[in-house]
């Protein structure tokens, strides 16, 4: 770790967050409406009971309520486009949060673009991603979110900068790209069948990893100075990136864990309260 690296400390930025929601809870109490999300997770994939428990500890913590949905894992697409059908119709839910990965037998993005564009609170349809790549969502996805918000805590500039983003997944890699570059960066987007991979990373002023493998991102691929953001969260709190050795090199940096996931939550729960507001 050189003398001047930032840790870019996620627990501070999500409770600035956090903070910001409690005076706007309290005025929906005032005319009766209580922020509700509800959480839909199909099978038993322990690492996703783990993010929903999470999600729904954050939100009770808050005064959020939260619905969690538990559906068998051999659920089909039908049965659960139902649920999320009655989820829609509801008035006293606000935000419908469908936990990826689903099953293999479901069509997860027609069951993703099933949920109402008012209640898509984690900016999984179609038509939130395309508002998103327009530079107007309501609600664009939590970790790409998450991600700004940290660098907009931080007086992190993007304009002008070179970022390189690792995974191009429709909920964190894609959306995180169109962000950067509707703030103005150089945007360089990696994925598996990148080539030169280490030579791409070394150009980037703004590293974003968000590939799904512990460790991934080697020490040496980070130009000195470069900002490192890991939204990777790997089995025994490990991110996407070799911690130890990026720090080394890098002007700042998210840790994991307390570093982009207690931001994903708290974004969560603010696009849930301006959900409630809109309706309200
Ligand atoms: P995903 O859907 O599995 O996507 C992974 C991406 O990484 C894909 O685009 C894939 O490329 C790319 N990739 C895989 N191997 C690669 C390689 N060898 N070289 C370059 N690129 C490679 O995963 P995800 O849902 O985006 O999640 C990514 C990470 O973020 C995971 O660690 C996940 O746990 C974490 N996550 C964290 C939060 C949070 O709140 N912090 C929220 C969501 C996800 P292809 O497209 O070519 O397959």
């Amino acid at each position: 770790m050189t003398a001047t690296t930032l840790i870019l400390d996620g627990n501070q930025v999500a409770t600035r967050i956090k903070e910001s929601l409690i005076g706007r809870i309290n005025r929906l109490s005032e005319k009766g409406i209580v922020p509700c999300l509800a959480t839909i997770l199909v099978g038993d994939d322990p690492s996703s009971a783990t993010y929903v428990r999470m999600k729904g500890n954050a939100c009770k913590r808050l005064g959020i309520q939260s619905i969690r949905i538990d559906l068998p894992k051999n659920t089909s697409t039908d049965e659960l486009i139902e649920v999320i059908n009655q989820l829609n119709a509801d008035t006293n839910v606000h935000g419908i949060l469908l936990q990826h990965p689903v099953p293999n037998q479901i069509n997860e993005r027609a069951a993703f673009d099933a949920i109402s564009i008012n209640k898509d609170v984690d900016g999984v349809t179609t038509l939130g991603f395309a508002q998103n790549a327009f530079d107007f969502a309501n609600f664009p996805s939590c970790t790409p979110a998450a991600i700004i918000a940290i660098c907009e805590y931080y007086n992190i500039p993007i304009e002008g900068k070179h970022a390189v983003v690792i995974g191009r997944s429709p909920i964190l890699g894609k959306p995180v790209s169109l962000m950067l570059l509707n703030k103005n960066a150089t945007v360089t987007v990696c994925h598996s069948k990148t080539t030169n991979l280490a030579d791409l990373v070394r150009l980037g002023d703004i590293v974003v990893a968000a590939v799904g493998k512990p460790k991934f991102v080697q020490g040496d691929w980070i130009k000195p100075g470069a900002v490192v953001l890991d939204a990777g969260y790997n089995e025994g709190n490990i991110g996407d990136i070799d911690y130890d050795h990026c720090i080394k090199n890098a002007s700042a940096i998210t840790p994991v864990p307390a570093g982009v996931g207690p931001v994903t939550i708290a974004t969560l729960l603010k696009h849930t309260v301006e959900a409630a507001e809109k309706l309200a």
